[in-house]
């Protein structure tokens, strides 16, 4: 084919991929229109999931009938000037392109009107061809009518994904800056539906709220930090939101959220900064959720690397990075909880029942333990077949129990060596087997509780749930839908008594929210197993000795003692002949 130049309208379409990848896109550009241009209420409607409509309206400064034509062509903004104002840009927004994208994949209606002009006026684009400026009433303010998306563009359509996950987007992306943005107004409705609504009233916890449940949202832990001026150079390093307690974790890190002065930013070190400030109070494989809000002096941010808009780059990103790992790692050993032991989850009777967590250990400590069994273990994995590899029915032998290391391990002897034992992977395992044993033979023993237990969920784990309230049934969970996103747990499965009724409520939703259809086949056993890992002991919970030896017993009658129902190992073993020959007691091969 011969070099040609592109028509503007294919060069458009092309550019508008790196920006309008979604319906959430287009929402997140218009949003950030409106908080730029000082809206106080920002109004959104869409219909069918985005695809159809999406009406962003907004009260802010308006754009003038002369410029309106000049608004949604490419590479238009009153935002900055020159490349160097690339470097103090106070708005989101400064590429003068979402417009124009917008505009080349859709049917566009733009009306605006400012307080000093009597009319407004309307532009309309459509798939990249912009109409003539007419002049229309309307209030002060812009609304950006955006009908049919990709219309012209069936093959990013093909791309999108069910309606209830671009909705989800749309939401996710709405609370999002709603939080971010606590005194503006925010409501978004679907068709005839208000789905979110915010006060605008500068409160955080009530939008936590709507987001993850009213119980959540109290427990959130308030992060207010700031660089000591004199240790750094004078310049601006604040971190202000929430995080949550060592209690409530996610099985991923998509419910944390960072802004960097007011903008959105995914894929950033800072998400690993604030998992490395939980750093040994988390169980493997759960993860905090938080919404975090940075403020920096623009000058040391680089917004400009993603057409998004969606990353940033730090000039120093160590110093954020540890300023950010230390203030949220300080905030949550201020307020650590002491977590007790349900002594009934082990089925013998215990005195003790509040338990000392190690939280006392130092991040450095942490760290070294952490580095040293891995390196241990990584020397061991050549003369050693990795326990995982074993099938699955192994037994383990008898072992004679030596005591509890480190609140979180059990060490034994076997006739064949010494065996470390992971205590929460382990419990997780005995209750697992135990209340499938019970589910096969039909009959889970369960038991009232005294004081049945009212959980609040966010409304879509409740909805998630209240279709769910028979296979709960199954398994000796008696829960009532209370009404308006609340449920009442009434009994539990006997085997669980003592644990705590909402832990296992939020374990049965949590990872519904992300497989979108639950599998009906093995739905059961995944409910049991995600179960029983939020009700079995955790790492850093010292047992009595009795409980250790209820532990290591139970293991042992354990069909798979080896893994937990999630496959991680409950054990580490080493052998006779691979501690001699560490010692030097075998000639080295
Ligand atoms: P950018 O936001 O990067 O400048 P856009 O294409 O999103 O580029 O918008 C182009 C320009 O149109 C903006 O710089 C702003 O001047 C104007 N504009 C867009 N949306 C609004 C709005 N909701 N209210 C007032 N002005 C707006
Ligand atoms: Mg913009």
């Amino acid at each position: 084919m011969p070099i040609r130049l592109l028509s503007s309208e294919v060069a458009s379409q092309i550019a508008a991929g790196e920006v309008i990848e979604r319906p959430a896109s287009v929402v997140k550009e218009l949003i950030e229109n409106a908080l730029d241009a000082g809206a106080k209420n920002v109004t959104v409607s869409i219909a069918e999931a985005g695809r159809k409509l999406i009406e962003v309206a907004d009260d802010g400064s308006g754009i003038t009938s002369d410029e309106l034509a000049l608004a949604v062509s490419r590479h238009a903004t009153s935002k900055l000037s020159k490349a160097e104002d690339l470097f103090h840009i106070a708005t989101l927004g400064f590429r003068g392109e979402a417009l124009a994208s917008i505009g080349s994949v859709s049917r566009m209606t733009m009306t605006s009107k400012v307080v000093k002009s009597k009319a407004g006026a309307r532009i309309k684009v459509e798939g990249g061809r912009e109409g003539k400026v007419e002049s229309i009433g309307a209030p002060t303010g812009t609304v950006v009518r955006v009908e049919d998306l990709f219309y012209n563009v069936p093959a990013r359509l093909k791309f999108l994904k069910t309606d209830v996950t671009e909705r989800r987007a749309i939401d996710a992306l709405i609370t999002r800056y709603a939080l971010a943005y606590s005194d503006v107004r925010f409501k978004l409705s679907d068709g005839n539906n208000v789905t979110l609504q915010t006060a605008g009233d500068g409160n955080r916890r009530s939008i936590l709220a709507a987001l993850y449940g009213v119980d959540v949202a109290k427990q959130l832990l308030e992060i207010n930090a700031e660089e000591d001026p004199s240790t750094g150079s004078g310049q601006v390093l604040k971190l202000t939101g929430y995080t949550s307690p060592t209690a409530i974790t996610r099985s991923n890190r998509k419910d944390i959220t960072f802004f960097v002065n007011g903008r959105w930013v995914q894929d950033t070190p800072l998400t690993t900064a604030l998992i490395q400030a939980y750093h040994t109070l988390l169980m493997v494989g759960r993860y905090p959720l938080a919404a975090m809000f940075v403020e920096i002096d623009p000058e040391e941010v680089d917004v400009n690397v993603h057409p998004a808009k969606a990353e940033v780059r730090f000039k120093n990103q160590d110093r954020i990075f540890s300023f950010v790992q230390r203030a949220v790692r300080r905030g949550l050993l201020a307020y650590a909880p002491v977590p007790t032991v349900a002594p009934a989850l082990w089925g013998t009777r215990v005195e003790s029942s509040s338990k000392q967590v190690g939280l006392d250990w130092s991040l450095a400590h942490d760290e070294q333990l952490t580095v040293d069994s891995s390196q241990f273990i990584a020397n061991q994995d050549s003369q050693l077949p990795p326990t995982n590899h074993q099938p699955p029915t192994a037994n383990i032998p008898l072992l004679r129990l030596i005591g509890q290391i480190g609140s979180t391990y059990l060490v034994a002897e076997g006739p064949d060596g010494l065996y470390l034992i992971d205590q929460h992977a382990a419990h997780e395992r005995v209750l697992f087997e135990k209340l499938m044993a019970q589910h096969d033979m039909k009959k889970i023993p369960s038991q009232s509780l005294l004081t049945p237990v009212v959980v609040q969920l966010p409304p879509a784990s409740a909805k998630l749930l209240s279709g769910q309230l028979s296979v709960l049934g199954h398994f000796g969970f008696e829960v009532e839908d209370f009404g308006s996103n609340s449920f009442q747990v009434r009994a539990m499965p006997t085997l669980f008594m003592g644990g705590d009724p909402s832990a296992a409520l939020r374990a049965i939703v949590e990872d519904f929210e992300e497989d979108e259809a639950p599998l009906q086949n093995e739905i059961e056993k995944k409910l049991a197993a995600r179960v029983c890992k939020r009700l079995a002991v955790k790492g850093g919970q010292t047992l009595s000795p009795d409980e250790q030896h209820a532990l290591l017993t139970d293991l042992e009658n354990c069909d798979s003692p080896r893994t937990c129902p999630h496959g991680r190992p409950t054990m580490i073993h080493l052998s006779v002949d691979m501690l001699e020959r560490q010692f030097g007691r075998r000639g080295a091969r």
